[in-house]
């Protein structure tokens, strides 16, 4: 990865950090799921108002680490409108990029647009479980609504 993008990535999460989209609670939520990360401290809520299948809208509230926060902030903008199994790939697409070898994952990395500026959190293990928080936390919440997720237990992996 040259420099630049990786300059661009950083500023990336440096805004989603400083300016984070969709931090509110939502009101009508027909989803939640509240996520944490012991080993750094993150917690956050995900809520979800679900039309059908459809994820009409997304957010979340909490704090924790710049990682953990541009990512719930990346999430919610890219899963906002999309359908649950659309939303559940992009997951499974984005654990993909953070826990393997970045430079294997090129093509995984284009596809995911924004999100790709986590791809580097692939080089600090302790890193990957910040930058998934709100991803596992987003999956329960489609899949066990009210549910608490730990990065430490072992349905978070
Ligand atoms: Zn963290």
């Amino acid at each position: 990865m040259s420099s630049g993008l990786n300059d661009l990535y950083q500023q990336l999460i440096l805004d989603h950090n400083k300016s984070p989209r969709n931090f509110r609670k939502i009101e009508k939520a027909t989803h939640n799921a509240e996520g944490y990360n012991p080993l750094c401290g993150d917690h956050f809520t995900v809520f979800i108002e679900m039309d059908g299948d459809v994820i009409k809208d997304v957010s979340f509230q909490g704090s924790g680490c710049a990682i953990s926060k541009a990512s719930a902030s990346m999430m919610t903008t890219a899963v906002k409108g999309t359908k649950k199994e659309e939303a559940e790939k992009l997951f499974e697409k984005f654990r993909s990029v953070v826990t393997r070898d970045i430079h294997k994952e090129v093509d995984d990395l284009e596809e995911l647009g924004c999100l790709g500026a986590l791809a580097g959190v692939a080089e600090f293990p302790a890193r990957i479980k910040c930058a998934s928080l709100a991803w596992h936390a987003l999956h329960s919440a489609l899949n066990s609504n009210g549910a608490v997720v730990s990065t430490e237990n072992a349905n978070a992996h």
